[in-house]
């Protein structure tokens, strides 16, 4: 099983970048799964993703950002004004969206080191004008995308990046149902760099075939007879995205003998089961879909909860983590609403973590989350 292309997968993508450049080619930076990497493709634009997910570039962003914003914020700004991101340096345009109040004002400040274009995002999924609003919203960042890639983005160009997306979220969700297996052999850090790397993938074709080969293998290693299987509690974790370089609440629950089998957040399965409508309007299809992401940044956010009900079934969780960033107040004010939900309704045990990207704070996580898993 290859599973270290994808441990690799963003360093291994440079290559792919740059034969991409030098052929002509342009890249959007984006920072969150509500940029519809459809249309961006559409226009003959690769979009890969600049959120930054490590410690190492926050303390050159606290310089110009307040300390207390979430780590991700910083973190992504920090590689923007480090000069260290080989992403960031080879983006030609940024692609933003009216999320959380951190990011939107930390975009302000990034659009004077790049073209950026910020899309307007309702902050509600219901009803028809923000829909059209949304809409809207895709048809002025096609022109955008247009008036530098020299592409117009076409119905039919459109339809066929909707096939080529929804058939890379099906294969990456149904890898991530194999790789909950209690015989499987992939750890939740290698579960996670296969669903980040999605974000780095230059040539979809190409990647999908990466893929597939990865689905056969498991397939192929699970039809074994005799395999061993783990007993350890089945987490399911929900929350603010978590990347490699700031999965240190995955890696604790790990060591301590449980397993996260499951990932809602952003950077999990959050993006990959809602499926663009193939039939009709592929621009209203794309609104559509994108628009019932749950997001914390919406209001209300009914979706997250159905997600959360949905996934616990079909991954059998025994338990749920929901991870905050410190200094993200959408998703720490929601976990409330998010704990009802899954001791009331659920029935299964329930654990806050509020921390940042920083180690300061694991023995004192290692703790809290060993008491709770004692108890599961
Ligand atoms: S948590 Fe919300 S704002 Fe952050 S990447 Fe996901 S959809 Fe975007
Ligand atoms: S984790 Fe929260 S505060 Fe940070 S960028 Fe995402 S939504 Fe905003």
């Amino acid at each position: 099983m290859n599973i270290k292309q994808f441990i690799n997968f963003s360093e291994l993508s440079i290559a792919d970048l740059d034969a991409w450049k030098e052929g002509g080619g342009k890249i959007a930076g984006v920072y969150c799964i509500y940029a519809p990497n459809e249309l961006i493709r559409a226009a003959q634009v690769v979009p890969i993703s600049l959120c930054g997910k490590k410690q190492a570039p926050i303390k050159e962003a606290e310089r110009e950002l307040p300390p207390s914003l979430c780590p991700l914020i910083k973190s992504s700004y920090g590689y923007a004004i480090n000069g260290n991101c080989p992403f960031f340096s080879a983006a030609d345009v940024l692609v933003a969206e009216t999320t959380c109040d951190g990011k939107k004002k930390m975009y302000e400040l990034m659009g004077r080191m790049k073209p950026l274009h910020l899309m307007h995002l309702p902050h509600t999924q219901k009803g028809e004008p923000a829909l059209q609003y949304w809409l809207h919203g895709l048809r002025e960042l096609a022109v955008f995308l247009t008036s530098f890639s020299g592409t117009k983005v076409t119905d039919e160009a459109l339809h066929a990046r909707i096939g080529e997306e929804n058939a890379i979220r099906a294969e990456l969700a149904k890898v991530a149902l194999l790789a909950a297996d209690d015989r499987s052999p992939l750890t939740a850090g290698e579960i996670l760099a296969v669903q980040e790397s999605k974000s780095f993938a230059v040539y979809p074709e190409k990647y999908m075939t990466a893929l597939t080969g990865l689905r056969r293998d498991l397939e192929a290693y699970l039809e074994q007879s005799g395999l061993p299987a783990r007993s350890g509690a089945r987490v399911l974790l929900t929350g603010c995205p978590a990347g490699k370089g700031s999965d240190k609440l995955l890696n604790i629950v790990e060591e301590l003998g449980a397993r996260v089998v499951c990932m809602e957040n952003c950077t999990g399965l959050k993006g990959l089961t809602l499926p663009v409508d193939e039939t009709g309007d592929p621009w209203e299809a794309l609104a559509r879909r994108y628009l019932q992401i749950p997001c914390s940044c919406m209001t209300p956010n009914p979706n997250r909860l159905e997600s959360l009900r949905e996934m616990a079934e079909a991954y059998r969780a025994d338990a749920v983590i929901d991870l905050t960033w410190l200094g993200c107040h959408t998703y720490n004010a929601e976990s409330t609403t998010v704990s009802r939900f899954v001791e009331e309704e659920l029935g299964l045990p329930f654990l806050h973590v509020e921390t940042d990207y920083s180690l300061s704070d694991t023995e004192q996580l290692r703790t809290r989350i060993e008491a709770f898993i004692e108890l599961l």
